[in-house]
């Protein structure tokens, strides 16, 4: 029988894993023997994250990049090709949030989340798919968000952002599929990282607000995003592609 959730021998690229729910996916496949590349744009960040993937067991190592820069993003799949030889799983966890009315919204501050969260997970994954097609296939996990299904009043370009990840998701699926390339998504719900602390701080009631409307009753921890990672990333979900999975402690389920 195949070994369902051990990457060992394997090499995962994880974009802004040098902190957030990027980190907490990173430490998961870490932990199922995968050598993990932390692609962000704070170097010293990153070496944190590696040198803590290391003390897992993972020869990890960091690339500096950018994903909205084409020459940076193809620079940091030169570099694995070189380090490492292979690649097996990509994760599209970078991002950025912008909190503004949609009729405030400047184009720049538009063009910015759209090209980091949607334009940056499509430069990556066309980066690594001859690299995925060299090993006989692989996996693309993209971080989407629950707001990639809901409407959200004070997040219209991040909303978009996040809906066009998902769409991505279900087209790479689709065209990739013969490949033996697996592109599922995450839909995190209200999860605590440096991404929401200023909300959670200075938005009133938002604290108690998310826990009360949670079933799971708690905000989400990065820890929550090991296991996904490792299910989506290994051969346990090898029959799974263009799914769209909320980790949110029940969050979409409840009215
Ligand atoms: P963080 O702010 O902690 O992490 C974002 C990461 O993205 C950082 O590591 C940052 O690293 C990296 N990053 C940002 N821009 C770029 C860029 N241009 N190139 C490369 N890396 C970049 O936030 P989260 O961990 O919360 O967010 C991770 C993902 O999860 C995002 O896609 C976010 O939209 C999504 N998400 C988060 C939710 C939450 O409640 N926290 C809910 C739903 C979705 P560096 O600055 O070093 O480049």
């Amino acid at each position: 029988m195949k070994e369902l959730f051990d990457l060992t021998g394997k090499v995962a690229v994880v974009t802004g894993g040098n902190g957030g729910i990027g980190l907490g996916m990173a430490r998961g496949l870490a932990r199922a023997g995968a050598r993990v590349v932390v692609a962000a744009r704070d170097a010293a960040k990153s070496q944190e994250a590696v040198d803590e993937l290391r003390a897992l067991g993972s020869d990890a190592f960091a690339l500096a990049s950018d994903v909205t820069d084409e020459a940076s993003v193809a620079a940091l799949f030169a570099g694995i090709a070189v380090r490492c030889g292979r690649l097996d799983i990509l994760v599209n966890n970078a991002g950025i949030f912008l909190k503004k009315p949609p009729q405030d919204t400047l184009l720049a501050e538009w063009q910015a989340v759209m090209e980091t969260n949607s334009t940056g997970a499509f430069l990556c994954a066309r980066a690594a798919y001859p690299h995925l097609c060299a090993v006989g296939g692989g996996k693309i996990i993209n971080v989407a968000s629950l707001v990639s299904v809901f409407g959200v009043p004070h997040a219209a370009a991040y909303s978009a952002s996040k809906g066009a990840v998902l769409q991505l998701t279900r087209s790479l699926a689709t065209a990739w599929a013969a490949d033996r390339i697996q592109v599922n998504a995450v839909l995190p719900g209200w999860i605590d990282t440096p991404l929401t602390h200023a909300a959670r701080q200075n938005v009133e009631g938002l604290n108690d607000r998310v826990v009360a409307r949670t079933p799971s009753g708690r905000w989400g921890e990065i820890e929550d995003f090991e296991g996904i990672a490792v299910f989506l990333a290994s051969a346990a979900s090898d029959f799974i592609t263009g799914a769209a999975i909320p980790v949110d402690g029940g969050y979409s389920v409840q009215v």
